[in-house]
C-alpha cells in the first residue's frame, strides 16, 4: 500500500496517530508499514532518516521501498499507533537542507555553477559543483546566501504537473515524473525536491562554508547551517582565545606570531645542527689523543652515551685523516649502537670484524668497508669493544 508522507505537507508535525497496515518480522526486526507517516526515510534525496519512536518503541531505521515507507522496529505493533519524531534532529536537517537550496542557488546565480551532488550527514553537509571556486567566490556566495536568510523569505512546497514545472525556470532539470514537488524560495529559487525544509529562510540562522576542495573536475563545498554553525563558532573561538592566551597576543596577530615562531624554530634547529657538528669535531679531536698506534695506524676505541647519529659523525671526522681506524660504541635504555670505520688509505678487513661485533649485540645495519653502523638490542658494548680491540691490535 502507499504510505501517505505527512512530512511532505508539513515538516513541523512531530506527533501523529496512524494505522498499522502490516507488521512483518524479518530477521531481528519488524518491518512496519503504516497508512501514513511523519518519518523521513534514510538518505532519500541525500537526507538522513528521522529519529523517534512508534508507540514508545525506538525506530531503528526508515526505508523507502517503492511507494511504501518501511519502519524497522525491535518489537511488533498493531492497530492504532502513536508516532513521535525527534524535532531537534528533524529541525537540524531542515536547516541544513534549506541552506543547501540557498547556497546552490547563490553559486548558480553568481557563477553559473551547477550542483551535481549533495550529501547531508549527521555532522556536516557537502555540495559538489561542476565549476572551480576561488576563496573570493565562496565568500560572495556566502554573503548572498546569508542575505536571503536575513530577508526571511517564505519557503513553500507545491505539487506541479511535469510540463508546468518546466515553465518555472528550475535551477536543476528534474527527473521526468507525472507530478513534481517544487520547493520555492520566494523571489529566488524553484527546485524539485522531496526533502524537509523550514517555512521561512530566517529559521536557518546562518550559512557558513567551512571548507572547499577540488573534487573531480569541480569543487566540493562543505558548509554548516544554524546550530551546527554556532557550535562550530564556539569551538573555533575558544581555540583562538586559547592560542591568543598561549602566545599572549590578539587573535588577529596569531598568524604573524606563529610564522615568527616557526622561522625562529627553523633557525634554532639549524644552529643546533651546526653546534652539534662542532661538538662532534671537538670530541673526535679529543679521542685522537687516546689513540693506540700500531704499525703506523692510530686505533680509537671508545664507549660513550652518544646516539648512533653522533657516533657516525664523530667516526667520519676521525677517518678524514689518513691512517685512522675507529670502533665507537654506546648504550642507552635498551639499545646498543656500534659504528666502525677506517681512513680511505687503509684496507683493514673492517667488514669482517663488524659482522662479528654486530652478532654480539644482535645488531641490525651495515655499510661499506670504510664506514659501518648498526643498532642492537643486547647491551654488550664493552664485549663488542674488547672483541674489536683483540682482533685489530
Ligand atoms: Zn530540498
Amino acid at each position: 500500500m502507499t504510505s501517505e508522507k505527512i512530512f511532505m505537507d508539513d515538516s513541523y508535525i512531530t506527533e501523529l496517530e496512524a494505522e498499522v497496515a502490516s507488521c512483518v518480522q524479518k530477521d531481528e526486526y519488524y518491518e512496519v508499514i503504516l497508512d501514513k507517516t511523519i518519518f523521513y526515510p534514510h538518505m532519500s534525496g541525500g537526507q538522513p532518516k528521522d529519529e523517534g519512536t512508534i508507540s514508545g518503541i525506538k525506530v531503528i531505521n526508515v526505508l523507502e521501498r517503492g511507494d511504501e515507507i518501511v519502519h524497522l522496529l525491535k518489537e511488533p505493533v498493531e492497530g492504532t499507533v502513536k508516532l513521535s519524531v525527534d524535532f531537534g534532529t528533524r529541525f537540524d536537517y531542515m536547516q541544513q537542507h534549506t541552506g543547501q537550496h540557498i547556497l546552490s542557488y547563490a553559486l548558480a546565480k553568481l557563477f553559473g555553477g551547477n550542483t551535481v551532488g549533495f550529501h547531508l550527514s549527521e555532522s556536516y553537509t557537502t555540495i559538489d559543483l561542476d565549476i572551480l571556486l576561488t576563496d573570493e567566490m565562496v565568500v560572495a556566495a556566502e554573503q548572498l546566501s546569508n542575505r536571503i536568510i536575513y530577508e526571511n523569505k517564505k519557503v513553500t512546497a507545491r505539487e506541479y504537473a511535469y510540463e508546468d514545472a518546466l515553465k518555472l525556470n528550475l535551477s536543476k532539470m528534474p527527473v521526468e515524473l507525472d507530478h513534481l514537488r517544487i520547493i520555492s524560495i520566494e523571489n529566488y529559487d524553484d527546485n524539485a525536491c522531496g526533502g524537509t525544509h523550514v517555512n521561512y529562510t530566517g529559521e536557518i540562522g546562518i550559512i557558513k562554508v567551512t571548507k572547499k576542495e577540488k573534487y573531480k573536475s569541480g569543487t566540493r563545498v562543505e558548509f554548516l547551517c544554524g546550530r551546527r554553525a554556532l557550535d562550530d563558532y564556539i569551538v573555533k573561538n575558544k581555540s583562538l582565545l586559547d592560542l591568543s592566551a598561549l602566545l599572549t597576543c590578539r587573535a588577529d596577530m596569531l598568524q604573524e606570531n606563529i610564522e615568527k615562531i616557526l622561522n625562529e624554530n627553523k633557525k634554532l634547529t639549524k644552529d643546533i645542527s651546526t653546534l652539534g657538528s662542532e661538538l662532534n669535531e671537538y670530541k673526535a679531536r679529543e679521542l685522537t689523543s687516546n689513540a693506540v698506534v700500531k704499525d703506523g695506524v692510530s686505533f680509537v676505541f671508545n664507549k660513550s652515551d652518544n646516539d648512533v647519529k653522533d657516533l657516525r659523525s664523530i667516526c667520519s671526522k676521525l677517518i678524514e685523516t689518513d691512517n685512522y681506524a675507529a670502533v665507537l660504541v654506546s648504550e642507552s635504555d635498551n639499545t646498543c649502537n656500534l659504528v666502525m670505520g677506517q681512513s680511505k688509505n687503509l684496507s683493514l678487513d673492517m667488514k669482517n670484524i663488524f659482522e662479528q661485533c654486530k652478532a654480539v649485540i644482535n645488531g641490525k645495519g651495515g655499510g661499506n668497508n670504510y664506514l659501518l653502523q648498526c643498532t642492537g638490542d643486547l647491551l654488550r658494548a664493552d664485549e663488542c669493544l674488547e672483541l674489536a680491540r683483540n682482533t685489530l691490535l
